[in-house]
């Protein structure tokens, strides 16, 4: 399997530190707000990654973190008039009921910031010690970039290159600092903010430790896969580097995967450029389901744009797998009887030749792209070699073999009946028409029938709201 490693800008074969299983840690999200779809990009590919790899046999352990202590949580819980925890934990509940419906499989640990504030304290406390920090006279503790030999192996850059000409990582009016390129390891609290204590002041940590301290946790000081939206690159993990190897003397990570950005007319989307969608939104006019299929449709290192146009082709894209797949189902519940010798060869030889397409795009660096090609054309195949002379066994082997390849993409073959909200205006009116027809019967009904599928109506003097359940 081949992977392409941000570190070396190669794709390796990927070699796991321990025989069978992999260590996985991705980079979570920030709880301020509902999650956008450019948040939803990474969570939907490494759990592709994550579902390939146990397919492979490989025990997965996939450890995505929430960052629930920040500035922008604590300006949301200002203006709300709330605190920090009331924030954050409302949009992890909704965040992961996001997920839920992107089928993005439970983490085997999510671990929050504000829960390992220890294991912070004792890294940051041993960085000190072995002169990679220093506190400040005013309890901000730094790490001191220039101690690590190895400061930009990741993201390329050399700290004097950075000094003659970007500017990007440097802070001026910061007069605590030994040195412009030192970050904040912990910070002294600002009136009003969460704190905890420590040996250098009431405070709270900064971003990177987060991470670097949770890594070890689950993961311990060496972990096969560290993974992320490119824009994390850097500063971000090229400092969860520098303070990982710093502390424990070993390779943090020896592969490092990003995702490259959903874009909306070329630009990332972002909550700052306020240019983004909610993942709840979509989730409004579509199954989920197709913008994971619109995810994939891509290289994940690729820029992706977004576009009402390219999820109606997701859409009919989807849709022509699921009918597909519906039709043999009917079809081999009826059918009886094994394989022929001529069935046999169309599963052995067409059937298993894009089989092996499907898993050498998998294999090639998660090319889901391709692998997405390889299930059309597997439908292609189902749809002309399935009729109603073809046997059971025949039926059934071609119809497994789709669910299975689809289930790896995380994509569930069986069709929902869907509601979308035409649909449902659609169906209030009929009902409105009923009651004043008198046709009591018909209107109770309509309201079950909307019940049943989680549409809740309630009649007020403005007329007939829903909301889902
Ligand atoms: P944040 O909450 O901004 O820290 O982002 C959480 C994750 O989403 C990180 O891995 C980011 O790199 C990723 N991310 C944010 N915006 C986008 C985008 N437009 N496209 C792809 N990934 C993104
Ligand atoms: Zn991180």
């Amino acid at each position: 399997m081949k992977i392409y490693n941000t570190l070396t800008r190669q794709k390796e074969e990927f070699v796991p530190i321990e025989e069978g299983k992999v260590r996985m840690y991705v980079c979570g999200p920030t709880v301020y707000n509902y999650i956008h779809i450019g948040n939803a990009r990474p969570m939907i590919v490494f759990d592709t990654v994550r579902r390939y790899f146990e397919y492979k046999g490989y025990e997965v352990n996939y450890v995505s973190n929430f960052t629930d202590v920040d500035d922008k949580i604590i300006k949301a819980a200002i203006e709300e008039g709330t605190d920090a925890q009331t924030i954050s934990q409302r949009y992890i509940a909704e965040c992961k009921k996001d997920m839920e419906a992107m089928n993005i499989k439970p983490a085997t640990y999510n671990p929050l910031a504000t829960q390992e504030i220890d294991g912070m304290i004792r890294m940051i406390s041993t960085l000190i010690e072995k002169g990679h920090a220093y506190a400040a006279e005013d309890g901000t503790v730094y790490f001191r970039t220039r101690s690590f030999d190895e400061y930009g192996k990741l993201s390329h850059k050399k700290l004097d290159d950075l000094q003659a000409g970007h500017r990007e990582i440097k802070v001026t009016g910061d007069s605590t600092k030994e040195d412009d390129f030192d970050f904040v390891l912990w910070k002294p609290k600002k009136e009003g903010e969460p704190f905890w204590k420590s040996p250098w002041c009431d405070g709270r940590p900064g971003w990177h430790i987060e991470c670097s301290v949770m890594a070890k946790h689950y993961l311990g000081d060496e972990i096969d896969i560290h993974a992320g939206g490119e824009d994390l690159i850097f500063p971000h993990h090229e400092n969860e580097i520098a303070q990982s190897e710093c502390c424990n003397d070993k390779t943090f990570a020896r592969y490092w995967m990003h995702n490259g950005f959903l874009n909306i007319d070329n630009k990332k989307m972002s909550k700052s450029l306020g240019n983004f969608f909610t993942v709840r939104e979509i989730g409004e006019k579509y199954d989920l389901q197709v913008l994971r299929f619109f995810m994939l449709s891509a290289h994940y290192r690729s820029p992706l744009n977004f576009s009402a146009e390219l999820m109606e082709a997701s859409k009919n894209g989807l849709d022509r797998i699921l009918t597909a797949v519906e039709r043999v189902k009917e079809k081999a519940e009826k059918a009886a009887g094994e394989m022929t010798a001529e069935e046999q060869k169309i599963i052995d030889e067409e059937m298993t030749a894009l089989v092996r397409k499907y898993e050498e795009a998998m294999e090639d660096d998660f090319n889901t792209a391709d692998a997405v090609s390889a299930i059309f054309e597997l439908v292609k195949l189902m749809n002309t070699a399935v009729t109603d002379e073809t046997s059971k066994a025949f039926d059934r082997a071609l119809l497994e073999e789709v669910e299975r390849l689809c289930d790896i993409l995380g994509i569930i073959t069986e069709k929902k009946e869907e509601l979308l909200d035409a649909d449902i205006e659609a169906l209030i009116e009929k009902r409105q028409a009923a009651r004043k027809a008198k046709d009591f019967a018909l209107a109770d009904q309509i309201r079950d029938e909307l019940a049943a599928k989680g549409i809740l109506l309630k009649d007020t003097r403005e007329g007939v709201k829903w909301t889902k359940a």
